[in-house]
């Protein structure tokens, strides 16, 4: 079920939950800002979740309320991971759903990283 992203923080959301290492998951990069690990349901040959360290729902939440240097590290780590999984080139989407419309549900901000095939042209469905 798509989440309402207004609401505030859950501290027992799923990836929370993965951050604090109560849940295990096929990490592939973390930094001081951000942690990166395989989505369980794979939509490409790459999927990879990345997710800021800190508490924030969205992309709309982490921008208003997240210092300068979150999101500095939060963008960086995206772009290393991305590199680091050698998909630069051939290149990569980068995708963050955003509340109901945006087919968010898990409420912790996380950014789709998807690649290892020629990705078609945008939104489907
Ligand atoms: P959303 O629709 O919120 O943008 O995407 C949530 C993503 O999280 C989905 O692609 C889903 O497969 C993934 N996901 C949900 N639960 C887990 C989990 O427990 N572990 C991992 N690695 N991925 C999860």
């Amino acid at each position: 079920m798509p989440i309402d992203a207004t609401l505030p923080y859950d501290d027992g959301n799923i990836f929370a939950r993965i951050l604090r290492g109560e849940i295990p998951a096929r990490r592939v990069y973390e930094d001081d800002f951000a942690l990166a690990f395989h989505d369980i349901a794979p939509q490409a040959p790459v999927h990879v979740l990345v997710i800021p360290k800190g508490r924030y729902v969205s992309w709309d939440d982490f921008a208003s309320a997240a210092s300068e240097a979150e999101i500095a590290g939060f963008v960086r780590a995206v772009a290393t991971v991305a590199r680091d999984l050698g998909l630069v080139p051939p290149g990569y989407r980068l995708l963050a759903n955003v509340g109901g419309d945006g087919g968010q549900e898990v409420p912790h901000l996380h950014v789709h990283l998807f690649g290892g095939r020629s990705l078609g042209r945008m939104v489907a469905g």
